[in-house]
C-alpha cells in the first residue's frame, strides 16, 4: 500500500536496496501529516465511517483498523521492517521475547506432537516448556546443539519443531545452521532459531534454510535498555498462525514499544558493529590475563568453532564468558570488584553488564544439569556495551586485581 506521500519515492519500493537502508526506511507510511519521522499510533481503537462500514471491517470484506489487539500502524510499520531485515515473508510482533516463543509452540503445535530443543536455551524457555507446554501433552527432548547426530537420533515420528539458539548462552557454541535445517526437513519438522544474540545484522537463519526466527527485540533491537518486545518471522502461512493466536490470546505488541524499536533498527548494524568490535578486543586481552583459565568467545581462533562462526555469522556478537583461577567465591570477588560493568543478567544494551552464570540466569538447574552444560562455578559472562573499550578494561583489571588479594 502507497500513500499520496510515498508514490514515485524509493520509500514505496525498496527492493534493491540494502541492509541498512531497509533498516532506516522499511515499513513507514506517510500520512496526511507528511511527517518525516514514523508516526506514533497511541491508540487502542479505531472509528468507522457508518455502521455498514464497521460491519464490513469486522466481517473482514472491507480493509480497515479495527482494534489494537488487532493491528496497529506503529507495530505493523515494526513489523515489516523486521520481515524486510530477516529477509521474511512476514514477522509478527509481540509483548515480549517469551511471548514470541509462547506464540510460535501455541500456533504451530498441539498436544502429542514432540520438540527437540538446544540444551543450554535461555532459562525462561525452558521453564515454559517443562513447567507448562508439558501440561498439555507437548513433548520436549533436549539436545546438545552441536551434534548433528544427536539431533537425528532424538527424533520421533511426532517430532515437529527443532528450536535453537546459536550462538548458546553463556558459552557461545553454535551449530551449522544449514546442516541441522536438512536435518529436521528430513524428518518434516520445522527448524527455529532464536537469533536474539546475533540480529539479523549478523546472522540470517532464514537464508541458511531455517523456518522461523524468535527473537527477543528487549536486548539488541532495543539496544538501549528500554522496552520488553519480541518477534516471530518466517513464511505466511505459519505466521497467519501465529497472527491467529495473538489477536485472540492477547500477547501483542505496545504500539509505544514498536515506535522504540524502530528507533533502535535505525542504528542496529552499527551498534553491532561496535559491541563487536569491543567484545573481540576484550576476549583477547582476557585470553593473556594471569587469573583467566579460559575464554569463550567465537571470534577467538581457539574457540572450536571459529571457522564455523566466520561462515554463518558476519561478526561474533558482543556476549563472551570466561574461567577465572578459583571457584564460586573468586568469581563472586572479581564481579564485586567492578565498579563500571552493571551486575545484572541483562544484555543487548548500551551498558555493559556483568554476571556469574551459576547463580543467576542457571541458578535454578540442578548441579548435574549445571555440569553437563559446562556451566561451571568459576565462569563470568559479561555482554560488552558501547562504553570505551579502555574503561572496560579498566573495570576488569579491577576484578583481576580482586582475584589476587
Ligand atoms: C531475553 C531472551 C529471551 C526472552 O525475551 P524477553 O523479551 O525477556 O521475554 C529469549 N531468548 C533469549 C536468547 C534471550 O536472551
Amino acid at each position: 500500500m502507497t500513500t499520496e506521500w510515498d508514490a514515485g519515492r524509493l520509500d514505496s519500493d525498496l527492493s534493491e536496496v540494502g541492509f541498512d537502508t531497509l533498516a532506516v526506511r522499511a515499513g513507514q507510511r506517510r500520512g496526511p501529516e507528511a511527517e518525516h519521522g514514523e508516526a506514533l499510533f497511541l491508540t487502542s481503537s479505531y472509528v468507522f465511517r457508518s455502521a455498514a462500514d464497521a460491519a464490513a471491517c469486522f466481517a473482514g470484506e472491507a480493509k480497515g483498523n479495527v482494534y489494537s489487539r488487532y493491528m496497529n500502524p506503529t507495530v505493523r510499520t515494526f513489523e515489516e521492517r523486521m520481515a524486510a531485515l530477516e529477509g521474511a515473508e512476514q514477522a509478527v510482533a509481540t509483548s515480549s521475547g517469551m511471548a514470541a516463543i509462547l506464540a510460535m509452540v501455541m500456533s504451530l503445535c498441539s498436544a502429542g506432537d514432540h520438540i527437540l530443543v538446544s540444551r543450554s536455551v535461555f532459562g525462561a524457555t525452558v521453564s515454559l516448556f517443562d513447567k507448562y507446554f508439558k501440561r498439555f501433552g507437548v513433548e520436549f527432548d533436549y539436545v546438545e546443539l552441536a551434534d548433528l547426530n544427536a539431533w537425528k537420533s532424538a527424533c520421533k515420528p511426532n517430532t515437529k519443531l527443532f528450536f535453537v539458539e546459536s550462538p548458546s548462552n553463556p558459552l557461545a557454541e553454535l551449530v551449522d545452521i544449514r546442516g541441522l535445517s536438512e536435518v529436521a526437513h528430513a524428518q518434516g519438522a520445522l527448524l527455529a532459531v532464536d537469533n536474539c544474540f546475533c540480529t539479523p545484522a549478523l546472522q540470517k537463519p532464514l537464508e541458511l534454510g531455517a523456518d522461523i526466527i524468535i527473537h527477543s527485540a528487549t536486548k539488541y533491537i532495543d539496544g538501549q535498555g528500554r522496552c520488553l518486545g519480541g518477534v516471530v518471522a518466517g513464511r505466511r502461512e505459519h505466521m497467519q498462525e501465529v497472527v491467529g493466536f495473538l489477536r485472540t490470546a492477547g500477547p501483542t505488541l505496545s504500539p509505544f514499544n514498536a515506535w522504540v524499536f524502530l528507533k533502535g533498527l535505525e542504528t542496529l548494524r552499527l551498534r553491532m558493529q561496535a559491541h563487536c568490535a569491543s567484545a573481540q578486543t576484550l576476549a583477547e586481552w582476557l585470553e593473556q590475563q594471569e587469573g583467566v583459565e579460559h575464554v569463550y568467545y567465537a571470534g577467538l581462533p581457539s574457540h572450536p568453532q571459529h571457522e564455523l562462526a566466520k561462515r554463518q555469522q558476519k561478526a561474533f556478537g558482543a556476549v563472551l564468558s570466561f574461567e577465572v583461577a578459583g571457584g564460586r567465591e573468586a568469581a563472586w570477588r572479581f564481579i564485586d570488584a567492578t565498579r563500571l560493568l552493571s551486575i545484572t543478567a541483562n544484555l543487548g544494551d548500551s551498558k555493559s553488564t556483568i554476571t556469574h552464570p551459576a547463580t543467576t540466569t542457571h541458578g535454578r538447574l540442578t548441579p548435574e544439569t549445571r555440569a553437563t552444560a559446562g556451566i561451571r562455578d568459576n565462569l563470568i559472562r559479561i555482554a560488552v556495551g558501547l562504553e570505551e573499550v579502555e574503561d572496560l578494561q579498566a573495570d576488569l583489571i579491577r576484578g583481576l586485581a580482586a582475584l589476587r588479594a
